[in-house]
């Protein structure tokens, strides 16, 4: 009898599933695992982190939806290389079935995998699953990699043409999945780890996915035109179920080809963004460590720790950032213009360097994903792949008087300024004392001071990367 083990990672569901399906259709019994890996938990300093709450739902919905063909998946914590092996011995299985992930640490660790179970006689067989294009077949004709997105989504876009417009779902026949020992519920896995239960933003699972993007493809139509809008709900809000693997990103492209409006395109089009971002750090993993464009690494950065803490707290005096931050906190989301507005603000008003940015975004992000992340910041600090170019400097004041014309966004996370009309909401510090007492908001009391003038800072911004770049 043919024995196959599939280690569930970023691919927490039962359908579509390269690896699931693979092992399913070569093997006569299918075991499933998830590792709960010390080595990335003992770095989450927030012990009630919903991102692991979010990964125990989605390991709870999977039990949910195995318990009726009497199957389980095992979940063990420890050093993957052990916990597989030993996993694989104790139950005679000499093939393991992984989908792909193109983080420079996932890549080392399974690596370690692999050469562990080979000294065992134990195969691995790994699987394109998360993307749909990997690099092999997006390369430039001279066999480089694209830096630059434009070019990068035509090819991207030629080769789904060449098959057909179609995007492959692989079928898994979970009737061959078996019972395991140690499934969600035999413990209290949470305390197990070390983790506090806490209450995710968005539900987790598959189930919760799907109802997500029924809900979305009802409005895509409008995507073009709504997503920049905080207080719109314009977007899809896939990023967290894709990130945890509750949804394909198949699903994703049959989705974006449900209709042929202009929001579809440019849907399918962010689809794709997400895929490039992946392809770069695939292509070239220093950019997790370095700028994409060296020079950039020599930037004198002048911001310190006042304008850091003000900016994480939402406490900066500029309402759309502090609204922005404050909603990150408390949710672990926020919307992809905020995002690009506190990212550039960080960077290019308070002058701080973009890595302690993009820490405290991996830090916060349900949907934090580290080649977005890292592509998101570069492109803001214009250090990146086909990033902006650096004296481009979003002005807080204009993109809140574009993006959340009324203060629907601002009033939601920055109640103190409730009661300010839509002019003032932009730059309360603006407002004469008397109109400060009228609406019930003392700036330097219930709201604070600008951190920094926003227009001497962009002379400096402008100074210092013209500094660092023509060296
Ligand atoms: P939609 O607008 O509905 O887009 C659909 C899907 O396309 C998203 O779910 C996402 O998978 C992908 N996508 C959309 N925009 C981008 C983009 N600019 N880059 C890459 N993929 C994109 N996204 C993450 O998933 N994780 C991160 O850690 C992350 N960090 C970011 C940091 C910065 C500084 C910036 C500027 C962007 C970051 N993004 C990140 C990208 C983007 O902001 C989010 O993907 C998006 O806001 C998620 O909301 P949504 O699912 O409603 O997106």
């Amino acid at each position: 009898m043919k024995k196959g083990l599939v280690w569930f990672r970023r691919d927490l569901r039962l359908h579509d599933h390269a690896a699931l399906a693979s092992a399913t259709k070569s093997c006569d019994q299918v075991h499933c695992i998830f590792n709960f890996d010390p080595q990335i938990l003992s770095k989450l300093e927030d012990k009630s982190d919903s991102r692991v709450q979010f990964i125990h739902d989605s390991l709870v919905e999977i039990q949910r939806q195995l318990t009726p063909l009497k199957a389980s998946i095992e979940i063990c914590y420890g050093k993957p290389e052990q916990e597989i092996l030993r996993y694989a011995k104790d139950n005679e299985i000499h093939d393991l079935f992984v989908n792909r992930d193109y983080e420079p640490k996932a890549k080392t660790r399974d690596e370690a995998v692999q050469k562990i179970l080979a000294q065992h006689k134990i195969n691995f067989h790994s699987f394109k699953d998360s993307v749909v294009y990997e690099a092999r077949r997006t390369l430039k004709d001279d066999g480089t990699p694209y830096k630059v997105f434009t070019p990068y989504m035509k090819r991207w876009l030629t080769l789904l043409a060449e098959d057909g417009f179609e995007v492959q779902n692989y079928k898994c026949d979970l009737s061959k999945l078996v019972k395991t020992k140690n499934s969600i519920a035999s413990k209290d896995w949470m305390k197990e780890i070390g983790f506090v239960p806490s209450t995710p933003y968005l539900k987790a699972g598959t189930e919760a996915a799907i109802k997500q993007l029924d809900a979305f493809k009802r409005k895509i139509s409008a995507y073009t035109k709504m997503r920049d809008y905080p207080a719109a709900d314009g977007t899809s809000m896939m990023s967290v179920y894709i990130r945890h693997g509750n949804i394909s990103v198949r699903d994703l492209v049959r989705a974006a080809q449900s209709g042929s409006s202009d929001g579809h395109h440019k849907w399918l089009s962010e689809v794709i963004w997400r895929e490039f971002y992946q392809y770069i750090l695939d292509q070239f993993p220093q950019v997790e460590k370095q700028a994409f464009r060296p020079a950039y690494d020599q930037i004198k950065w002048r911001g310190g720790k006042k304008e850091l803490e003000a900016w994480k707290n939402g406490e900066t005096g500029f309402p759309i950032i502090d609204a922005g931050m404050r909603c990150l906190k408390a949710t672990g989301t926020m919307p992809n213009r905020l995002r690009m507005v506190t990212a550039s603000f960080l960077c290019k008003t308070l002058l701080v360097d973009w890595r302690q940015g993009e820490t405290w975004f991996a830090a916060k992000l349900l949907d934090f994903d580290l080649a977005a992340n890292n592509g998101g910041w570069q492109w803001c600090a214009s250090s990146g792949v086909d990033a902006q170019p650096y004296f481009r400097i979003f002005n807080p004041y204009s993109q809140s008087q574009k993006f959340d014309p009324d203060g629907v966004f601002i009033k939601t996370w920055c109640p103190e300024l409730s009661n300010l009309d839509e002019k003032a909401i932009h730059a309360p510090h603006e407002m004469l004392p008397m109109e400060q007492q009228l609406a019930g908001c003392i700036i330097g009391e219930e709201y604070p001071v600008p951190v920094v003038d926003y227009s001497k800072k962009r002379v400096e911004a402008l100074a210092m990367y013209k500094q660092a770049v023509s060296l």
